[in-house]
Formats: structure tokens, C-alpha cells, sequence
């Protein structure tokens, strides 16, 4: 009797892939992100859902150091600095708020500033 797969509920004929106990297709037990087979790779999971490394890195550690949010849409430029990452909207001038991208600043502990607030 086969045991029908956690996630689309038909019978396992071939090969059955268990995770925490509970048997899915190979073809069903994907990364949630970018639907590749996670069989044999490192798993990572992150509110119920399993992600591989690349997703989860991709979504989880790359966090702009200002609001925080995940730097994952594509077409979104974004700034590298001193190790963090940020929006290219969300680094600016910490007295005007204009966009440092691209533009010389000065840094004095957290704060950054334009050429024209130094
Ligand atoms: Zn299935
Ligand atoms: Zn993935
Ligand atoms: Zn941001
Ligand atoms: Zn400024």
C-alpha cells in the first residue's frame, strides 16, 4: 500500500523523499521559493515553509540596514557599504534625507551626510 505524499495527496510509487517523518515526491518537495527538487540539499525553513540555501539567504540575510526589509526584488538598485546593504532610497543624508547613492558623503559614527550638510 503506498503512502500518498504530504503535499499533493497521490500515492508515492517510485521514490519517496521523507522529511521530519512525513514522505513527499521528489517533485513535490520543493524549495518554496524557486520550486527546485530540495531532496539532498540543505534545508532551510522559515515560517513552515522549506526554502534551499541560496532562497533563504537570498531572502532572509540580505536586509537593508535601514528599514530592514529584504533586498530581493530584482530591478532594485541598491547600495553596498561598509558590509551592510541598503536601498538606494533608504541611504541618504541623515540631515536632509536627499540619496547618497552615488554621491560623495562623510560618515560620523551612524550618521551620513551630503557634501552641502557637512
Ligand atoms: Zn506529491
Ligand atoms: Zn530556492
Ligand atoms: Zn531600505
Ligand atoms: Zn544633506
Amino acid at each position: 500500500m503506498p503512502e500518498n505524499c504530504t503535499k499533493c495527496d497521490d500515492p508515492i510509487r517510485d521514490t519517496t523523499v521523507t522529511f521530519e517523518k512525513k514522505p513527499y515526491h521528489p517533485e513535490c518537495f520543493v524549495c518554496h521559493q524557486c520550486q527546485k527538487k530540495l531532496s539532498g540539499k540543505s534545508i532551510f525553513q522559515h515560517e513552515g515553509h522549506n526554502y534551499d540555501e541560496e532562497c533563504y539567504s537570498e531572502c532572509h540575510a540580505k536586509k537593508c540596514a535601514v528599514c530592514e526589509k529584504p533586498l530581493t526584488e530584482t530591478n532594485v538598485k541598491f547600495v553596498v557599504y561598509g558590509g551592510e546593504q541598503y536601498h538606494k532610497d533608504c541611504f541618504t543624508c541623515s540631515s536632509c534625507h536627499k540619496s547618497l547613492s552615488g554621491e560623495k558623503f562623510f560618515t560620523e559614527g551612524d550618521r551620513r551626510t551630503c557634501t552641502e550638510c557637512k
